[in-house]
């Protein structure tokens, strides 16, 4: 692979980094990239992993050594949950009740404990994953008693545009959800991660509360694939 674009990916991670506020994590968003790509960001300065897909994860996760986190991040299938429990340190992407429950049950079969963050359609968009942002705090609420979970805050993709100033209300909306579960103060329940922003939002989503952004494109440009 052609090395100045492998350090074009560090470089642009390291800057990204030096840019944003401490106590912000940069989750680089790894779908279709190669272990070459996702080692040159693990160099840039990159500690967490996003994954979309089960299969690509297993693929990439014994070609990468270093000690870095794997968070879900993609919609997970109820038959990919098995998997999904031994790959990754958070599953950012819970959004009913039935896949909390299928994930505590593999976490009592490997004795793991698996924090989580409930993802919220923020947009309520028909075609798109996530819980209602009306039915999210009963939903956390609901699986809050899960003895092998642990729902540390909430993730959203919502719409995409083109112009990202027009993403500004839906993290907004979103924060005001995180902050209105944080309040309710559900036993078990600690709101400690609030995960919005890609490439074109990440900015806008860090002003309005952001601390976990994901980001894919910028680090290592354009998807073909
Ligand atoms: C791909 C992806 C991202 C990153 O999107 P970019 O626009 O490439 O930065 C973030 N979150 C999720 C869930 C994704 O699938």
């Amino acid at each position: 692979m052609n090395k100045d674009y492998l350090s074009t990916i560090k470089t642009t991670v390291t800057e990204i980094l030096d840019s944003i506020p401490d106590g912000v994590t940069l989750v680089a968003a790894a779908k279709t990239r190669l272990p070459d790509e996702v080692k040159a960001a693990i160099t840039g300065g990159i500690k967490v992993i996003g994954y979309n897909y089960i299969q690509e994860a297993e693929r990439l996760r014994p070609a990468i050594n270093e000690p870095v986190q794997w968070h879900m991040i993609g919609h997970l299938q109820r038959n990919k949950v098995k998997k999904a429990v031994k790959l990754f340190d958070m599953i950012e992407t819970i959004d009913s009740v039935e896949l909390a429950q299928e994930v505590n049950k593999q976490c009592i079969a490997k004795d793991k404990i698996m924090p989580v963050l409930i993802e919220i359609n923020s947009g309520k968009e028909s075609n798109k994953t996530g819980v209602l942002p009306e039915k999210a705090e009963s939903l956390t609420k609901q699986i809050s008693s899960l003895s092998n979970l642990r729902v540390q805050g909430i993730m959203t993709m919502g719409p995409r545009f083109g112009n990202p100033e027009d993403a500004r209300p839906y993290f907004k909306k979103t924060r005001s959800l995180f902050e209105q579960i944080k309040k309710s103060k559900i036993h078990g329940v600690e709101m400690r991660y609030l995960s919005m922003g890609m490439s074109n939002t990440y900015k806008i989503a860090i002003e309005e509360g952001a601390n976990i952004v994901r980001i894919g494109t910028l680090l290592f440009g354009e998807r073909f694939s």
